[in-house]
């Protein structure tokens, strides 16, 4: 007989999808959407279906593992016992020689978004002030442009898309990446909205869209200005919104000036025409919507392209009513990480942690001094991923012990000393009285 359990799928993904997981004899069988879901309307994407295959996978790594010697290969199965005591031992050791923790580094990133992911930060406020990465490689230059901007970082509703009548995909692929929000993109098309999809790729959105546009990669700033020429040019602002909502734009209709459609084309290797295409499009069928990607905020002045094409909805007053706004991100959820661990565990007492940043995490660690860093705790990400990987393998081979948790192992880790699995809810406790803190 079946048991049933209900999920939720906990990666850091826009859909959070609900899952029912189905479990016989211990063991899990299946899993599927849950109709119950609105958004999601049952259905799963495929990294979601493949949860059986996840959990059961033999490259999970299940164990505490201990490599020796490092970037040997040679992983050894050790008892929890050995591992916590290896840990904490160290941990005491550097308490001991600099009178304080600042040599451990707590180095992590996304991934697992479930209500353990602060489970380190939780470990790490209870010993006092440690050194941690600050920063993300992932969206940040993006969530400063909408502060600038609109004073936040909110976003319309998924499912109110489907009152737009212009909505422009600018560096991002929903049909790969998003597969839910293209029901309400459809939906929209069905009640005769026009999709523009603008992508240095050609993606499988675009494949569906009524126009498509390739810019060349980290020109997206230049296209948002040649269009907010057009608009301006051709007087298809929304002069009201502007006048009662917006600071500053006569002073950026001047700055309009000074850019050419020529210099436009160069930037963007764009036809002119196109560029007016998609600004008549955008302006004269309001409600409009912009959905703005990652990507397009890691290039030199990412935050400032994503700056220029906000201003495309503040001209158009298309933000704060339905069919319209700039989608990118939402920080809401963060409420609810804060109440589980961090704020809940140093509300009364914060912890003021050593900061790095995690965007040039090798050349910081070299750096750093008064004390230096000699452990590195290292959670839900691969380093190797970032750039100047030459920096960040000389730095993690001067430390004295790494410890990475997660998953499985990916390519940093053959710098790790020990390797834990994940989640730590349970072992976080054990970490504790190791190193002998009670209470
Ligand atoms: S779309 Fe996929 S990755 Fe995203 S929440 Fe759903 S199952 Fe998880």
């Amino acid at each position: 007989m079946q048991k049933l359990f209900r999920n939720l799928c906990p990666r850091n993904c826009f859909s959070t999808c609900s899952i029912l997981s189905y479990v016989e004899k211990g063991k899990l069988v299946r899993v599927s959407g849950d109709p119950a879901h609105g958004f999601t309307r049952g259905k799963l994407c495929a990294k979601g279906y493949a949860y059986v295959e996840r959990v059961y996978s033999p490259k999970r790594i299940l164990y505490p593992l201990r490599q020796f010697p490092r970037g040997s290969g040679n992983w050894r199965r050790i008892s929890w016992d050995e591992a916590l005591q290896i840990i904490a031992s160290k941990m005491l050791e550097l308490k001991g020689r600099y009178d304080s923790f600042l040599p451990v580094c707590l180095c992590k990133h996304y991934g697992n978004m479930g209500l353990l992911h602060y489970a380190p930060e939780a470990l790490f406020d209870g010993l006092g002030s440690i050194t941690v990465t600050e920063g993300s490689a992932c969206w940040s230059a993006g969530l400063d442009a909408y502060l600038y901007c609109t004073g936040t970082v909110e976003k319309s509703d998924p499912e109110d898309m489907v009152n737009s009548k212009v909505i422009i995909l600018w560096g991002v692929n929903p049909a790969w990446t998003a597969v839910h929000q293209m029901y309400f993109i459809d939906q929209a098309r069905n009640r005769g909205a026009q999709v523009v999809v603008i992508d240095p790729i050609f993606t499988a959105t675009a494949i569906q869209a009524d126009l498509y546009l390739q810019p060349k990669a980290g020109s997206d700033g230049a296209l948002a200005l040649g269009i907010a020429k057009y608009i301006v040019d051709n007087a298809l602002y929304d002069e009201k919104f502007l006048v009662h909502h917006v600071y500053g734009y006569k002073a950026f209709f001047e700055y309009l000036k000074t850019i050419s459609y020529d210099w436009v084309e160069d930037r963007t290797a764009l036809p002119k025409e196109a560029i007016w295409e998609v600004a008549e499009l955008y302006a004269k069928n309001s409600p409009a919507a912009l959905w703005t990607g990652f990507g397009l905020q890691r290039h030199t002045n990412g935050g400032q392209n994503i700056r220029a094409i906000i201003t495309l909805a503040a001209l158009t007053g298309n933000l704060g009513k339905s069919g319209a706004g700039v989608y990118y991100a939402s920080m809401k959820h963060w409420e609810l990480f804060s109440f589980y661990t961090r704020d809940y565990i140093s509300s009364k007492n914060p912890v003021l942690h050593r900061k790095v940043n995690i965007n040039t995490l090798g050349k910081e660690l070299e750096k750093i001094a008064n004390p230096p860093v000699k452990m590195l705790w290292l959670t839900q990400r691969n380093l190797f991923q970032d750039a100047e990987t030459a920096s960040l393998k000389s730095a993690l081979e001067d430390l004295e012990l790494i410890v990475q948790v997660d998953q499985f192992m990916n390519q940093s880790s053959r710098y790790a000393d020990i390797f834990c699995r994940q989640p730590l809810n349970l072992k976080n406790g054990m970490l504790y009285q190791a190193i002998g803190i009670t209470g």
